[in-house]
């Protein structure tokens, strides 16, 4: 199953506009959201209340078995996460696992399980739809969407090409989800920020020698920096799939759950169109 990634160096890009239509114009059937922080493709995709769930464990967490504890305190002064209060409660949002508590204890107060980080969610009907919430304050969002993308894979039948939503930044989450990939397609803001963040996520793309698009959303904002990122892709032998226009009908689209593509007379739309024509060869859509 080829793979396509679609990736920007922050959130508010318009990453998930460009999934989303993307995702109607292609009829792709399998589908992931990566965004395990903010997951919303579900929400444009239709595809809310059907999912089946699975608990996602991240790394084990001390607990304190209060009648074995003698309260001598050394729990307490080894903890470098300061996740252990006073009265001998683990913060299971402050501690890291690292299991020095358990360590120095010489009571056996101590014990590391398992903690609930997550869930996992499949939607298996007309499209194989993998996707994930992470608790807030919860780590392992790398782990999480490498789980993600492993449910989608392992779940999936005769499904050729998949579109995967990626989280936005460049940190472990974006790592796990390049991994994988056939094709990244960077959506890339005409800003200052948004062309060094585009410049980030591409260096860590390279990394994985993965076919590298990219599309600029809102070029007509800023005609300098829309002239930056087309000299660089220009310079770095990159694709410029596209370049789409502001256009207020995206927020219709946004306020009445469809995408950019199903709102007529858009010019958005047609860009994505286009943008969609420039890349769909490689996956042989
Ligand atoms: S080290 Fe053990 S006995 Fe001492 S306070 Fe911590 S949990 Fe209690
Ligand atoms: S496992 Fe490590 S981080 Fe968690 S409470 Fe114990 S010492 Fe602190």
């Amino acid at each position: 199953m080829k793979q396509l990634l679609i990736l920007s160096g922050k959130g508010g890009t318009g990453k998930t506009t460009v999934a989303g239509a993307l995702i109607e114009l292609s009829k792709a059937k399998a589908l992931a959201d990566c965004d395990v922080d903010a997951p919303n493709l579900h929400l444009i995709t239709k595809m809310q209340g059907q999912f089946a769930t699975t608990p996602f464990y991240g790394m084990d967490k001390a607990s304190i078995d209060q009648k074995r504890c003698i309260k001598c305190g050394a729990c307490v002064d080894n903890c470098r996460f300061t996740a252990i209060s006073d009265d001998y409660v683990v913060d299971p949002y402050a501690c890291e696992g690292c299991g020095v508590c358990q360590l120095v204890c010489k009571y056996a107060a101590v014990t590391l399980k398992p903690f609930i980080a997550g869930k996992l969610m499949l939607y298996k009907k007309n499209k194989l739809f993998s996707t994930a919430e992470l608790k807030m304050g919860s780590g392992n969002s790398g782990l999480l969407v490498d789980s993600v993308k492993k449910q989608l894979i392992k779940n999936s039948t005769d499904e050729k090409f998949a579109i995967i939503d990626g989280s936005p930044g460049i940190g472990c989450p974006v790592i796990a989800s390049l991994n994988g990939a056939d094709m990244v397609l960077i959506v890339a803001e005409a800003s200052v920020s948004g062309v060094n963040d585009m410049k980030r996520i591409i260096k860590t793309a390279r990394r994985f020698q993965i076919e590298i698009a990219v599309c600029i959303n809102k070029y007509d904002v800023n005609d300098v920096e829309t002239k930056k990122i087309e000299k660089f892709c220009t310079k770095e032998n990159l694709l410029l799939a596209g370049k789409i226009p502001f256009d207020k009908k995206i927020v219709e689209a946004v306020n009445k759950g469809v995408s950019i593509v199903n709102i007529g007379d858009s010019k958005a739309g047609a860009a994505i169109y286009d943008l969609f024509n420039n890349i769909k060869t490689f996956f042989a859509v």
